[in-house]
């Protein structure tokens, strides 16, 4: 709607003006002045986060299809994402993840069933609060939404159980509006190897694995390399007939021997096949010494709970364990999440990463200065300070993704 406010400007200054970004040096702002072009730009450009498990949240929460929804148009006093938040942030595209733990997949059927009421509850967000919310199942319904100013919510399955033992259930999740699926979660599953696992099941990709993979390509499904081994990934890669995304994983160079975030090897390998890695902002993926801090502090409040015969849930313990992590494992920066984005595109170029922040959905982990939605212009301001171009943002924001949807829609209307 803002483009109508153009209508009445002179031809000339619109040419005068044709191409801000490529005049504007960023690098020579004062931090207040960048801060405040990183927020124009995130207000007035598309924005894709490929990972926010704000569904997982409210089931958590208790909000079953049985009651009513947690009510995210307004701001919330937990969780990193809602309506208001979302806005003051710029962020108009959260994936959001219907998660299915590993757990899940002992029961015959339970992953489908809760792949399905997670779907549910997500439609019925967006049912409720028209006037802030609604569905996306493509690029095109996102730069809809976009125009009218509301948030999208497209879906992406995090692990592939859902689909059970049954190639049918791709097309079918894909009719549910599943728009990615990431192969597994914690545990090797009927599909292939997870990194969390060090069972070696399949030893990469299972047969139908392969199976599934091919009827993702077929139907219109983005293949996300997030969570599986460096065996099942390649595996993957091998036989996608289309570029795949990693919709929550960061740099293993930070995080050496975590096999959850991608090597260099990974990164080149995704990059020439044209996929796009979004980037998790989850404090344990970003910085090892955060990692090893966490676990130590960990250690250290299971001790002093059992010694002092306090529970998770008591105020006393949650106000000395605040305090005691912020004092012996500070939180990892903007700068280091920002460092991320470097490595990626000093090793491959600008054209293959996103955002894939993990939102609601890593704890009380996440950077300072990325706490939430709202946050983003930070990071952007960040990557505008190291010399990043507006069309740079942009790419990281939603062309880079748009580009490898597009594909996996083109590819899959080829196979009709
Ligand atoms: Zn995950």
């Amino acid at each position: 709607m803002k483009k109508l406010l153009f209508a009445s400007v002179p031809v000339w200054l619109f040419l005068a003006c044709a191409d801000p970004g490529s005049t504007v040096d960023y690098t020579q702002m004062s931090d207040e002045e960048r801060l405040k072009a990183a927020t124009e730009i995130a207000q007035s450009t598309i924005m894709v986060d490929g990972h926010v498990d704000l569904p997982y949240r409210m089931k958590v929460g208790g909000f079953t299809l049985q009651r009513e929804i947690l009510d995210v148009s307004v701001r919330t006093p937990d969780g990193n994402f809602d309506y208001p938040r979302s806005k003051e942030g710029g962020l108009d595209a959260p994936f959001m993840s219907i998660y299915i733990p590993a757990g899940n997949q002992a029961i015959p059927g339970a992953s489908k069933a809760l792949a399905d009421s997670l779907i549910l509850m997500t439609e019925r967000l967006a049912s409720t609060f028209t006037d802030k919310f609604a569905m996306a199942y493509s690029p095109a319904d996102i730069e809809a939404n976009f125009n009218k100013g509301l948030i999208s919510l497209p879906m992406g399955m995090e692990n592939g159980a859902g689909i059970e033992d049954d190639l049918a259930n791709v097309e079918y999740f894909h009719k549910r509006g599943i728009r990615y699926i990431t192969l597994t979660h914690g545990k090797d599953n009927l599909i292939g190897d997870a990194s969390y696992d060090t069972t070696g099941t399949h030893g990469g990709l299972s047969e139908f694995g392969e199976k599934v993979v091919a009827e993702m390509n077929r139907v219109g499904i983005m293949v996300d390399l997030s969570h599986v081994s460096d065996n099942t990934f390649r595996d993957a890669l091998a036989i996608t007939k289309v570029p795949v995304i990693a919709s929550h994983s960061s740099v293993r160079k930070f995080t050496p021997g975590f096999e959850r975030n991608m090597s260099d090897e990974l990164i080149q390998a995704m990059a020439k096949n044209g996929g796009v890695m979004m980037i998790n902002f989850g404090g344990s993926f970003i910085d090892s010494a955060y990692a090893a801090g966490s676990a130590k502090v960990r250690e250290h409040l299971v001790n002093y709970m059992a010694e002092n015969n306090l529970s998770r849930s008591d105020s006393a313990f949650r106000a000395y364990a605040e305090a005691y992590a912020a004092a012996n494992n500070p939180f990892p920066t903007v700068q280091r999440v920002a460092d991320h984005f470097d490595h990626v595109v000093k090793l491959v170029g600008i054209d293959y990463v996103g955002l894939g922040s993990d939102f609601d959905g890593v704890g009380d982990s996440l950077p300072t200065g990325l706490k939430d939605v709202s946050m983003f212009p930070n990071l952007i301001a960040e990557l505008l300070k190291r010399g990043y171009s507006r069309e740079d943002i942009e790419k990281i924001c939603y062309k880079n993704v748009f580009r490898v949807w597009k594909a996996v829609e083109d590819y899959a209307a080829s196979q009709k």
